[in-house]
């Protein structure tokens, strides 16, 4: 099946508008667009450029509160295609405590949508995620993968997850009202180099390849995890989420139609925790923190639908994309007490 992405559909000089692009995910797509030989990107963030993961070289970056009405407007003029990624979110610690931030990134969306109609873009994409899904069906760490249906009767993951789901319901109607093609992706844990890896945002991936190199760096062999790591999830590397963010945007029977972005290996915290000492070459003593926060019991990708639309399905496995990310935290790590300048 030969799918459609942006170098099939728009011209090389085509403006291309990613908000959020100071952060992880965007940070990546820009990156992939610019090597796509894209020559008019616009990335924005609100985070000053200092602050931004990646910064690609080439690309007009604007640091600017995309809840603002008029900074939509001015960060979409001109735009054939609007990705917006900007939310403030982090891993489960983050997400459990601070809801109403969680809640008002609601007005990012509000407005880049809005305002990418009026600038007459093509098409908008937005990042949905795996908490907009009913946490009902998520409470055994066994859990039957997760179908886009399931969504609904919704019962949200609160804050975050609601917020996913009132702006997928925006993207709806902006095509069944005004006609502009909207992409909805629920990713599902995205993880892999240029990602939060330390400071409170960070997501289980990264936080225990930290744990255990900070337990190898001070000799101090234990590792806190938190819950049972019982719990299990999947997790998508970088790399696959960039290319499937391209291939549903440009899929014309997706248009305005949730699909799950994410892998469907299943995988325990606990097991992360093996492959990340394994990976470390080190065996640490564990302590469960079962007070800390945890998030649903077990959450996987069902990409039946995904694999029926584009063909396709993140692949890369588990254990090789946390080996990179390992790899890349220790550098990170080492840099960091080096006195250099590193991500988060
Ligand atoms: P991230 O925190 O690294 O990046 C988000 C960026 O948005 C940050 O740099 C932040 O400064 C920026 N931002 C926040 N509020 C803004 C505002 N008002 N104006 C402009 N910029 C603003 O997160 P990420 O992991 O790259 O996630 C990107 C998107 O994907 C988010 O919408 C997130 O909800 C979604 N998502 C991510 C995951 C994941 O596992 N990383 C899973 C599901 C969904």
């Amino acid at each position: 099946m030969a799918n459609k992405k942006a170098i099939d559909c728009i011209k090389k000089d085509d403006l291309i508008v990613i908000g959020g692009a100071g952060g992880f995910i965007a940070g990546a797509l820009t990156r992939y667009f610019k090597d796509q030989g894209f020559t008019r990107i616009r990335a924005i963030d609100k985070k000053p450029l200092p602050e931004w993961y990646q910064v690609v070289e080439g690309v007009e970056n604007l640091c600017m509160d995309l809840s603002h009405e008029e900074n939509s407007i001015i960060a979409c003029r001109g735009a054939k295609e609007v990705y917006n990624l900007a939310a403030d979110m982090g891993g489960m610690g983050f997400i459990e405590k601070f809801r109403i931030e969680c809640l008002r990134s609601v007005l990012i969306n509000t407005h880049m949508i809005e305002a990418a109609n009026r600038a007459g873009a093509e098409r908008y994409f937005f990042s949905s995620s795996a908490c907009a899904y009913n946490v009902e069906l998520q409470k055994d760490p066994n859990v039957r993968a997760l179908k886009e249906s399931d969504a609904y009767p919704a019962m949200s993951e609160r804050g975050y997850g609601w917020e996913k789901l009132i702006s997928e319901m925006f993207c709806e109607e902006y095509w069944a009202e005004r006609g502009m093609k909207t992409a909805i992706a629920r990713f599902h844990n995205v993880y892999g180099p240029y990602g939060t890896w330390d400071g409170g945002r960070e997501k289980a991936p990264a936080a225990i390849c930290r744990k255990v190199i900070e337990a190898k760096d001070s000799g101090d062999l234990k590792i806190d995890i938190w819950g049972t790591g019982e719990q299990t999830r999947s997790f998508m590397y970088i790399d696959d989420c960039v290319l499937g963010i391209d291939m549903i945007m440009h899929c014309d029977d997706l248009i305005a139609t949730p699909i799950n972005l994410g892998s469907s290996e299943l995988v325990a915290i606990n097991k992360l925790a093996d492959y990340a000492e394994e990976i470390g070459g080190v065996k640490l003593e564990r302590e469960h923190d079962l007070d800390a926060p945890q998030g649903v019991a077990g959450r996987n990708s069902d990409n039946t639908f995904i694999k029926e639309v584009l063909g396709w399905e993140p692949d890369l496995s588990f254990r090789e994309g946390l080996e990179r990310t390992y790899k890349w935290i220790e550098q990170q790590y080492n840099d960091r007490k080096a006195g250099k300048r590193t991500v988060s």
